[in-house]
């Protein structure tokens, strides 16, 4: 990447704006807290590499959880107020800031945990992920644990009419175009909305069918080169009468390693056997591994109980695990909103899907040429193998 690129891409974290919309996502910040306080046996008195410490949180969090040392690399300059943070914490000694790339720095010794927040918008946008592949490959010890360590991205059809009414009839209505007939403008208004990726939250009433998995990393095992092109194939069902508008995608991280230090990690047998089924046949998301259960999802969105405070529905929400194994940190739109919303794909134009009719095709992600950082996304797709239809969308403006 050019250094220019990198740079700009650096200076976007060197503001405090990013990192308050990060701390200030406490679905995000909290499930850091609990999976490293919950795995005090793993941490206790181990050397531990925060990758991409912005303000230093992570860190601190690992402390707290026992860590005998911390090496917190940070590129930007971030990094001097992380310093701060961690004197008026008085964990100086146990921290260790390191202002640096990672992949350029050396660490005085191995260590026995990475922890590390690195997930982008759709998961694979700002490539962090391959800082994280990189510093494993170098310095984490044989057997050492990662902070999450696997990471699932999902796709589901979508009908998202708000959005339609709001951004594309505003040109059908006269009276808000100051009495002009301005409704030719429509196509091209619609089109504008499928050239980028929108960043923005759906609800589960906007999902026209069931999720399936797009990907699945293990991230003891991922390699650079497994995320150079993420390609699946696709088939799902329509729900019922739609208006079929383009496809949302989100993702999960779970943390296995906490509670009890690896003793009931994923076992791999069951994401084996998911993605195997999911390339076979549409999953139900009772059938994946983070519980993506429809009827509960829309017990938290549709039929919320009153008494239920958000704190509650959060924090069962986002301890659910499998089998009391895993916590997940989820972007679904069955889930309550983080930072990172979902990823929005649509089409130029929508088309009317009946119940059970047929959504197909393929999704392959891929960093962009020009700027590894930017993700490129190409979808084919046809619904009742008809309307044959081919789109590439550009995910690269400006961070966050
Ligand atoms: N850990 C912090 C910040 C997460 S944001 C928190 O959870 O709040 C990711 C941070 O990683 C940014 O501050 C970014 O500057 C840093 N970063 C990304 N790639 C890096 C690399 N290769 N070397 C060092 N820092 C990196």
């Amino acid at each position: 990447l050019a250094p220019n690129a990198e740079k700009s891409y650096f200076e976007s974290y060197a503001d405090i704006t990013v990192h308050e919309e990060m701390l200030g996502d406490d679905i995000r910040t909290n499930i850091y807290k609990k999976a490293l306080l919950n795995s005090k046996n793993a941490i206790k008195d181990k050397v531990v590499l925060d990758v991409g410490a912005g303000t230093g949180i992570l860190s601190c969090f690992c402390v707290q959880a026992g860590a005998k040392k911390v090496y917190a690399v940070e590129a930007s300059s971030i990094a001097e107020q992380a310093k701060k943070v961690i004197m008026a914490n008085g964990l100086q000694d146990q921290i260790d800031v390191i202002q640096g790339v990672m992949e350029d720095i050396t660490l005085p010794e191995k260590v026995d945990v990475i922890v590390s927040e690195w997930m982008g918008y759709c998961l694979l946008y700002e490539s962090m992920l391959t800082s994280v592949i990189s510093a494993r490959d170098k310095w984490l010890k044989e057997g050492g644990l990662l902070f999450p360590d696997s990471a699932m991205l999902y796709i589901a059809p979508i009908c998202d009419d708000e959005i339609m009414v709001d951004k594309v009839n505003f040109w059908n209505d006269m009276e808000e175009v100051y009495g002009v007939d301005m409704s030719c403008l429509l196509p091209f208004a619609r089109r504008s909305l499928s050239k980028e990726v929108m960043v923005k939250c759906i609800s589960c009433e906007n999902v026209l069918s069931h999720p399936q998995l797009l990907a699945h990393f293990d991230l003891n095992k991922v390699s650079h080169h497994d995320i150079q092109a993420v390609h699946h194939k696709f088939q799902f069902s329509s729900f019922g009468i739609a208006d079929f508008q383009g496809f949302a995608v989100w993702f999960d991280v779970a943390f296995s390693a906490s509670n009890s230090a690896k003793m009931n990690p994923i076992r791999p047998g069951i994401l084996n056997g998911m993605s195997q089924q999911i390339n076979d046949q549409p999953p139900t998301p009772q059938g994946t591994v983070c519980k993506h259960d429809v009827s509960d999802a829309s017990k938290l969105t549709n039929e919320e109980p009153k008494d239920l405070t958000m704190e509650k529905v959060r924090s069962e929400a986002y301890t659910e695990d499998i089998s009391s194994q895993a916590l997940i940190l989820s972007t679904s739109p069955y889930k309550p909103e983080t930072h990172w919303k979902q990823s929005l794909l649509y089409l130029d134009s929508e088309i009317e899907v009946a119940q059970d009719s047929t959504i197909a095709g393929t999704i392959t992600l891929k960093p962009c040429l020009n700027n590894y950082r930017f993700l490129s996304i190409s979808l084919k797709c046809e619904v009742d193998k008809k309307k044959e239809i081919a789109k590439t969308y550009l995910m690269g403006y400006e961070l966050p």
